[in-house]
């Protein structure tokens, strides 16, 4: 029968050519990255287990509090209404990521991203002392147990990560007495760590590699992301080429079997069958290389062998490779810095300068004033206040310009606020007719803190304009 439609030669290195999974065992090279890598990765999950626990000012070092809408960052807490600070604080990682990607590339895919950080440096092991090496073969009948064995673990790491996520959005407080109480008292904290656990041991038990390679979208930005420039794990095709096992040496030159000189590369495949996501480096810059440097530490093992330099496969980049000087200097490598320092000094500012409160005063909907049996104009507004200190704080407010003629009322008088909290007044601004030669009129409003906070706002004061007439 004709076949019409021919596979592809290569869609995707996870994928064989009739579409099934191509399930991934990597050779482990341990080599000078590798370790340096291993040290990175645990240093990371290190960190991460202890951030919630640690405290600065008596709050979390990280507490991303969504049901309150509070995000306290190493002793600081931004409110959901701190949108200029959010958005800085936003487009300054954004603009790390891109720097940090012009500079060195995936240099945050191979060395600090929790999805490689977990799966090469936690899970992969847990793999290899249950399942052997790549190749290796179980005793029979070792098999089904040391799979229950490996499945249990996973489950219990899984476990463990989906508490320590959860409690950055909970404290550890609330997870300690959740721990130790029933489910049915916290159903919705019970049902996140229970979905969290299943998709962790989804994402590193099965999907693996293939969040990536097509599931990560910092993964598909590479290519606008890099230029030649940039740092790439990458192999040298001058030296390499032509490949193949060396049949002869004359000097320092290997010969094939037709007695042709040949490049240093001789084709062992030991770069393909460590790398983690299926590909050959061989065959130049890819979107599936997360710049893990396996191969790296895989081919220098090899030249070390046959008596060559290492640095087949080596970190450089494109430009280098293909026999071009480097350029270290290039429009984004210096936009981007300029950039995150304009944006990094405007957070700081605008976060060492924010007050001990927000105020407001908006005026409420309906009529824009209110004539009183005796003459007097009404104006109803509230008075909104953020308490952003780490105290209680009682608030009142009293009109400090026009001196004479005008009062607010506060409904209720004053209000006591806790920290990080909002809340508003009811706001009467009464004032004399006469007052009114023009509409609207500004007057100036002085909010009080306990804590001896006093900020004025100016709020328009609408009234029918006087012309002399008698109240
Ligand atoms: S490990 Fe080095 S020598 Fe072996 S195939 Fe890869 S590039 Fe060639
Ligand atoms: S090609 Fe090399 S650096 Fe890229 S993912 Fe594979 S092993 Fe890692």
């Amino acid at each position: 029968m004709e076949t019409l439609l021919q596979p592809e030669e290569r869609v995707l290195s996870t994928l064989n050519k009739d579409g099934s999974r191509r399930w991934m065992k990597p050779r482990l090279s341990v080599g000078r990255f590798w370790k340096a890598r291993r040290i990175a990765a645990y240093l990371l999950i290190l960190i991460f287990t202890a951030l919630p626990y640690i405290k600065i000012n008596g709050k979390p070092a990280i507490l991303l509090d969504i049901i309150a809408r509070e995000f306290t960052f190493f002793g600081k807490t931004l409110l959901a209404t701190d949108t200029l600070l959010l958005a800085l604080f936003m487009m300054s990682v954004f603009v790390s990521v891109f720097l940090a990607t012009a500079l060195a590339g995936r240099v945050w895919c191979g060395w600090a991203c929790p999805q490689t950080v977990y799966m090469e440096f936690v899970y992969r092991p847990i793999e290899r002392l249950f399942d052997g090496k790549p190749g290796t073969r179980p005793k029979p009948g070792a098999k089904g147990f040391k799979k229950l064995l490996k499945h249990l673990t996973y489950l219990v790491i899984s476990a463990f990560l989906a508490h320590t996520f959860l409690s950055y959005f909970v404290g550890v407080e609330n997870l300690r007495h959740w721990i130790f109480h029933s489910p049915a008292s916290h159903p919705v904290a019970f049902a996140v760590v229970v979905v969290t656990t299943a998709l962790m041991l989804f994402d590193f038990g099965i999907f693996r590699e293939q969040t990536c390679i097509v599931a990560c979208p910092y993964g598909r930005f590479q290519s606008v992301m890099l230029d030649r420039s940039s740092l790439i794990v990458g192999y040298d095709k001058k030296r390499g080429e032509p490949r193949g096992p060396i049949k002869k040496k004359k000097g320092d030159v290997s010969l094939d079997v037709l007695g042709q000189p040949q490049g240093d590369c001789i084709d062992c495949k030991m770069c393909v069958t460590t790398c983690p996501t299926g590909i050959d480096i061989r065959d130049g810059l890819q979107l599936e290389c997360i710049h893990c440097a396996q191969c790296i530490d895989a081919c220098d093992a090899v030249m070390d062998r046959i008596g060559k330099p290492r640095g087949l496969v080596r970190y450089s980049s494109q430009e280098a490779l293909e026999g071009r000087k480097r350029r270290l200097l290039r429009p984004r490598v210096v936009l981007y810095p300029l950039l995150l320092t304009v944006l990094l000094s405007a957070f700081v500012t605008v976060l060492l300068t924010k007050s001990s409160a927000d105020v407001r005063m908006i005026r409420e909907a309906g009529s824009l004033f209110n004539v009183l049996p005796e003459g007097r104009i009404m104006n109803q507004a509230r008075l909104r206040v953020t308490n952003r200190t780490s105290g209680p704080v009682t608030y009142s407010a009293e009109v400090v310009s026009p001196e004479r003629g005008v009062v607010i009322e506060l409904v209720p008088p004053e209000m006591t606020l806790q920290p990080n909290k909002m809340d508003s007044m009811m706001a009467r601004v009464i004032a004399e007719p006469t007052l009114f030669t023009t509409s609207p009129l500004d007057i100036v409003v002085r909010v009080h803190g306990t804590d001896e906070f006093a900020r004025e706002i100016h709020f328009p004061l609408h009234g029918r304009i006087w012309h002399g007439e008698k109240p």
